[in-house]
């Protein structure tokens, strides 16, 4: 049975959550503060099996609580639900390390939806390679010098080196990656990847790729592979021109 933190200080939605996910077969456990998700996840992430996170909470807000836990290393699978009509919020989430979004109020059928992609994508990982689904993916993977992106598996390996990804970290690489060598807009990755329409502050993108850069370039601040196209956006290389 899946395990499910609900991290949600207003308590009808809290409780309507419990109520519904509990009808869906999952345990649920609620907090209403960040600090106290902050505690759980930390102490023992491996117990829950996805993160609902409300962005406005008392204390600690969404946004930090995410961030820590992507900063500490633990890639629970997480949704964020966010107030609708700012767009920007997504944005921020993304780049904070959030894998999906809806924005508040949302429909109970669209949460339980995007709960079941989120928790199916993780039992396909943990499955390894016995199910279908993954045999057919398991040749997922896009390798560039000594560095691999295995989409199948949310990771990058670096040399010996192993790094988690999220599923939207996973999403923009291969969206660069299926676009190598040409130059990819913001508006591009917003709409295409991030599902959002709304002409907003694209900072986040820009937040979002330096993330990135920390993954896969040896010097991030001197990128090769994920360089920035003035005036456009980005453009992933695999095999850089060496210079000299
Ligand atoms: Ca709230």
């Amino acid at each position: 049975m899946s395990q499910i933190l609900v991290v949600e200080d207003e308590q009808h939605i809290a409780e309507g959550l419990r109520f519904n996910l509990d009808a869906e077969g999952y345990q649920v456990q609620v907090v209403e503060s960040g600090e106290a998700a902050l505690d759980l996840l930390m102490a023992e992430a491996a117990a829950f099996d996805l993160v609902v996170l409300d962005v406005m909470l008392p204390g600690k807000d969404g946004f930090a609580v995410i961030a820590e836990l992507r900063d500490s290393g633990r890639f629970v699978p997480t949704l964020m639900l966010t107030a609708r009509g700012h767009p920007e919020d997504v944005l921020r989430g993304f780049a904070a390390g959030a894998d999906d979004y809806l924005a508040k109020p949302f429909e109970l059928a669209i949460l339980i939806a995007r709960i079941g992609g989120l928790l199916r994508r993780r039992q396909w990982l943990r499955n390894g390679m016995t199910g279908d689904a993954v045999r057919s993916e398991s040749s997922d993977a896009f390798t560039f010098g000594a560095k691999s992106i295995r989409f199948d598996l949310l990771e990058l390996r670096v040399g010996e080196q192993t790094f988690p990804l999220t599923l939207m970290e996973a999403n923009v690489l291969r969206y660069l990656v299926q676009h190598e060598g040409k130059p990819v807009s913001r508006k591009a990755l917003l709409e295409e990847v991030w599902g959002l329409r709304e002409d907003t502050d694209t900072r986040a993108i820009d937040n979002f790729i330096v993330r990135l850069r920390r993954y896969i370039e040896d010097d991030p601040g001197r990128p090769r592979h994920l360089l920035t196209v003035r005036g456009v956006g980005y453009r992933f290389v695999s095999l850089p021109v060496t210079k000299g």
